[in-house]
């Protein structure tokens, strides 16, 4: 079974500016698969590991593999920004 995560970081109201933003989905989840790390500024002169931006940060779902597929995630969010695919199907909410 693969388990696919998605977020839309259009909808996504995780605040960019602030690591204390909604983060509702990630309190909720009780398996633990989301995540939040600062950015990496795009500019390539600069040495990789001097890329991290600690002012720009953002949600991931780096452990997919772990979801239970209980769904509370996508009924917490306020802004329709997650999505689930099990098997390329949608999760339903
Ligand atoms: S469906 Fe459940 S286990 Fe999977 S990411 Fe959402 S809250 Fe976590
Ligand atoms: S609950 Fe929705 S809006 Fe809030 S951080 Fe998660 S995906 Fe973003």
């Amino acid at each position: 079974m693969s388990v696919e995560i998605i977020i839309d970081k259009e909808k996504c109201k995780y605040s960019m500016y602030d690591p204390q933003g909604c983060k509702k989905c990630m309190s909720i989840c009780g398996a633990s698969v989301f995540a939040t790390r600062p950015t990496e500024k795009r500019d390539f002169s600069i040495p990789k590991e001097q890329r991290l931006d600690p002012t720009i940060w953002q949600i991931s779902a780096p452990w997919a593999d772990v979801c239970n597929l209980c769904g509370a995630c996508l009924k917490v969010c306020p802004h329709g920004a997650l999505a689930i695919n099990v098997d390329g199907k949608p999760l339903d909410k």
